[in-house]
C-alpha cells in the first residue's frame, strides 16, 4: 500500500478486528505511548471496536504534556529578556506555565516567533545579528536530530547570537522509570512510530527482555494501528513477548543512523523533569560541552522563580495511564481547548485535547 487512504479501508479493518476478537482470549491491557496513536485510535472508535478482553490505556507520549511547569518557566523568562527572540514550533506557545504562557509574554511585548523549522529559526539569526535567538527545544528522540543538525550549521556559519533551550525527552527512560513504578500493570506496549524511526525497534528490546511484556512499533493510521493490536493479541496469546514492527514503511531495527550519529555530535543524556513523574536519570538531553556556546541555559542567567502546578489539574496522573481526562472535575468545564488550564488540554496530541475532541462515550478500554 502506497497512499494514506489506504490504511483506512474499512473493510480491511473489519477483517483485523474479526481476526482480534477471535484470537482474543485472555484479557490484556496495552498502552499506546504516543499522543499521535491516542488521536488514531479515538478518531476512528477503535477502543470501542475490540473486544471487551482488550483494555487500552494512553501513555506520555507527548513532549508538549510532559514538559514540566519549571521548565515552561524558564522559556517565559527567557522570552521577557529586553531585545531576546523566542523561536519555537506552534504548541508550546498556549501551554500556561506556573503563571504565564508564552502567549501572554508575546501579548505583553515579548518577540516570540512559531517556526516550522529549525532553519527558519537560523534564518532570523542570521536577519537579527544584533539580536539573540533562542530556540526552544521541546520533544523526543524524533525532534533532536533536526536541532541538533541546527547546532552543527550555526557553528559552522560562525552564527554567535543563536542557541537552544534543550527541554528534549528521551522515550526508553521514561517507560523503564513506567513500569519500575509498578503502578501501571501492562501486557503490551504499542510503541511509537515516529520515535521509533529515529531509535530503531532495538530500543525496546529491554520491554520485552526484561519486563516481559509485549511490544509493537506502529504507525498512525486506523489499519496501522489494528495491525499492532492484532499483532500484541497474537504475542500475549502465544505468552511470548517480543519486539515487532508493524510499520516497515517507516522503521528498521537500527533506527535512523545519520540522525542518531547527528544527536550523539552534539548532545548527551541528562537528568530530566517530566511532569508528573518527577525527575528520571538520563531521559533528558542536554548540549554537550564542545557546543556550550549554543547552550541557552549557559548563555542566559534565567531565573523562573517558584514553580507551582495548576489547581485541579491531574495531567500527571493521566499521562502515567492512572487516570483518564474523565476523572478530572475541570474536563470541559473549567478547562477546554479554548481555555486550557493543563497541557494535556492544550497540545493537539494530548489526552484531553483528545477525549474533548472525540469523546470516548464514557468507555474506558
Ligand atoms: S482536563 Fe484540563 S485540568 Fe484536567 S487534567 Fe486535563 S488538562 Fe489538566
Amino acid at each position: 500500500m502506497k497512499f494514506a487512504s489506504e490504511f483506512r479501508q474499512g473493510k480491511l479493518a473489519q477483517g483485523l478486528l474479526s481476526k482480534i476478537r477471535g484470537a482474543s482470549k485472555r484479557p490484556a491491557r496495552f498502552m499506546e505511548f504516543c499522543g499521535g496513536h491516542t488521536v488514531t485510535i479515538f478518531r476512528y472508535g477503535i477502543r470501542q471496536a475490540l473486544p471487551e478482553t482488550i483494555m487500552m490505556l494512553s501513555g506520555p507520549g507527548c513532549p508538549i504534556c510532559v514538559t514540566a511547569n519549571a521548565d515552561l518557566d524558564k522559556a517565559i523568562a527567557l522570552a521577557r529578556i529586553p531585545g531576546l527572540i523566542i523561536a519555537t514550533f506552534g504548541d508550546a506557545i498556549r501551554v500556561p506555565g506556573s503563571y504565564t504562557s508564552l502567549q501572554v509574554a508575546r501579548a505583553e511585548g515579548a518577540d516570540v516567533r512559531i517556526v516550522y523549522s529549525t532553519l527558519d529559526a537560523l534564518r532570523i539569526a542570521e536577519e537579527n545579528p544584533g539580536r539573540k535567538v533562542v530556540f526552544l527545544g521541546i520533544g523526543f528522540e524524533t525532534t533532536a536530530p533536526t536541532i541538533a543538525a541546527s547546532v552543527l550549521q550555526a557553528k559552522e556559519d560562525g552564527l554567535a547570537n543563536y542557541s537552544v533551550l534543550s527541554l528534549h525527552k528521551l522515550c526508553p527512560p521514561v517507560i523503564k522509570a513506567l513500569l519500575d513504578s509498578g503502578e501501571v500493570a501492562l501486557d503490551g506496549f504499542i510503541c511509537p512510530g515516529h520515535v521509533s524511526a529515529i531509535t530503531g525497534s532495538k530500543a525496546w528490546e529491554f520491554i520485552a527482555r526484561d519486563y516481559g511484556i509485549s511490544c509493537v512499533v506502529a504507525g498512525f493510521e486506523p489499519l496501522d494501528v489494528l495491525q499492532s493490536v492484532d499483532m500484541l493479541v497474537a504475542q500475549v496469546e502465544r505468552g511470548e513477548p517480543m519486539v515487532e514492527i508493524a510499520y516497515r514503511r517507516g522503521v528498521q531495527p537500527e533506527g535512523n543512523t545519520e540522525a542518531l550519529r547527528l544527536m550523539d555530535e552534539v548532545f548527551e543524556p541528562c537528568s530530566a523533569e517530566w511532569r508528573g513523574m518527577g525527575t528520571i536519570p538520563d531521559s533528558g538531553l542536554r548540549l554537550k560541552d564542545d557546543y556550550r556556546r549554543f547552550d541557552a541555559e549557559k548563555v542566559f542567567e534565567i531565573d523562573p522563580g517558584p514553580t507551582r502546578e495548576p489547581s485541579g489539574c491531574i495531567c500527571g496522573e493521566i499521562l502515567q495511564g492512572l487516570k483518564t481526562p474523565h476523572d478530572c472535575p475541570l474536563f470541559g468545564e473549567a478547562c477546554t481547548p479554548e481555555e486550557p488550564v493543563g497541557p494535556c488540554m492544550v497540545s493537539s496530541e494530548g489526552s484531553c485535547s483528545t477525549y474533548y475532541r472525540y469523546g470516548g462515550g464514557g468507555i474506558e478500554r
